[in-house]
């Protein structure tokens, strides 16, 4: 009997502990948030507070590193060849149709997005979650949204401002109806980076704003009753490098227009062909292109992690840093998409609260799929399948 007893009350306990945890997270995306940023500027909040009091890293992003394929990576812990977003902009094989980020009818189609992103992982275990805008949350992906969510495509969008009081009034809701998760999303500094360049006074601007956003929130987050029980995770979905006019390399010097029949996007290029018989003719022809390499599907290295989903290109085209190839001179002063390996593509990370170590400067850094099995083991809940491990983001934890 005592036995029995006893064993009840491990099942109870154990039951207890897979409901999830007490603590909460807020996880921040911060787009093209490059990983040296805040010690570029004057940032007291995200570099001298961090460094503190958090914890302070740097991480990788996957390839193609854009923001369609990495927003949906970070929620899912799938590359984009797993999960299916596989760029902004890429074409469907079996119907021809392209997906694109500024198309309504593709980008809101849950049969794109792969995978089991974080809000729905949580929400089935019976944990309350919410985003304030982010990649696939304004999707119907199996069905379903996180509890709270915000369409992307409703405008005028919510300001930041609006954004940080959303924050603070989800985690202030009763707590039978208080999310444990919320993610959010800015998206600058991109639009800076872009418009002027990565390391710029424009730039500058707008992560020091955000550097005074965040300290904002983070201080209203500390002030309600369970402010202790509060982690605070801000990240970024990949980096920024230069462009320059004269890196140019125009693909109709090299392909006949009989062989191309589109090209998508530009740090990589997509290319389809007019038939499979042009293929190998427009890799030879790209073969020995200086500053750039071009790759059949399904024979990119492996360490981009790309080519076996069924809608990759015929050809994915990548440009070295800082070169483009298309017909006509960027028009803009920075991008990304590039190798995710550079340094210029990767991102700050950034954590403190109650299950983050407190001074902790991490040197190596860590790959953005493994920021799902985090948040699942923040939350306590069981993770679905994913390429990420919690073993290489374990040092950051208390
Ligand atoms: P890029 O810098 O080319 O990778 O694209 C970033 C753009 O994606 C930003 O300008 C955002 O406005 C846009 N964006 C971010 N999230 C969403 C979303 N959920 N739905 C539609 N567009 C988005
Ligand atoms: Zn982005
Ligand atoms: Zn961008």
């Amino acid at each position: 009997m005592r036995f029995y007893t006893f064993f009840l009350s491990l099942i109870v306990a154990v039951a207890a502990m897979a409901a999830g945890s007490d603590h909460y997270t807020v996880i921040v995306s911060l787009d093209g948030f490059r990983w040296d940023y805040p010690e570029a500027f004057d940032t007291p909040f995200l570099e001298q507070y961090f460094v503190k009091h958090g914890v302070k890293a740097v991480m990788m992003p996957s390839f193609p590193s854009k923001t369609f394929p990495n927003h949906y990576t970070l929620a899912t812990g799938l590359y984009p060849d797993h999960h299916g977003i596989l760029a902004n902009k890429f074409k469907i094989r079996s119907t021809g149709k392209i997906y694109s980020l500024s198309k309504s009818e593709t980008r809101s189609d849950p049969q794109y997005y792969g995978g089991d992103p974080i809000w729905l992982t949580a929400r089935r275990q019976g944990v309350i979650t919410a985003t304030v805008y982010w990649v696939g949350s304004d999707v119907p992906i199996k069905g379903g949204y996180a509890n709270y969510w915000k369409n992307y495509q409703t405008k005028p969008l919510l300001t930041f401002d609006e954004r940080v009081n959303e924050v603070v009034r989800l985690l202030s809701l009763p707590e039978a109806e208080r999310p444990h998760l919320v993610m959010a999303y800015f998206e600058e500094p991109d639009h800076a980076g872009h418009n002027n360049g990565p390391v710029t006074m424009a730039t500058r601007r707008s992560v020091e704003h955000l550097d005074s956003l965040l300290s904002g929130l983070w201080h209203r987050i500390q002030s309600l009753p369970h402010g202790t029980q509060v982690n605070l995770i801000v990240t970024g979905d990949h980096g920024m490098t230069w462009l320059s006019r004269y890196r140019l390399i125009r693909p109709s010097y090299y392909l006949k227009d009989e062989w191309v029949e589109r090209i998508d996007g530009d740090y990589p290029a997509l290319i389809t062909a007019r038939k499979p018989k042009y293929i190998d003719d427009i890799v030879r022809a790209l073969q020995d292109v200086p500053h750039l390499r071009a790759w059949k599907r399904g024979e990119l290295p492996s360490y981009l992690h790309y080519g076996t989903h069924e809608n990759t290109a015929d050809v994915v085209v990548l440009p070295d840093v800082g070169w483009t190839f298309g017909e006509k001179a960027p028009t803009i002063q920075g991008s990304h998409g590039f190798d995710h390996t550079c340094s210029d593509m990767l991102v700050a990370f950034r954590a403190v609260g109650p299950d983050f170590k407190q001074g902790y400067v991490r040197e190596q850094y860590f790959r953005n799929v493994c920021v799902y099995p985090l948040l699942a083991h923040l939350l306590g809940v069981e993770p679905s399948p994913n390429d990420g491990s919690l073993a290489e983001v374990q040092d950051l934890l208390r």
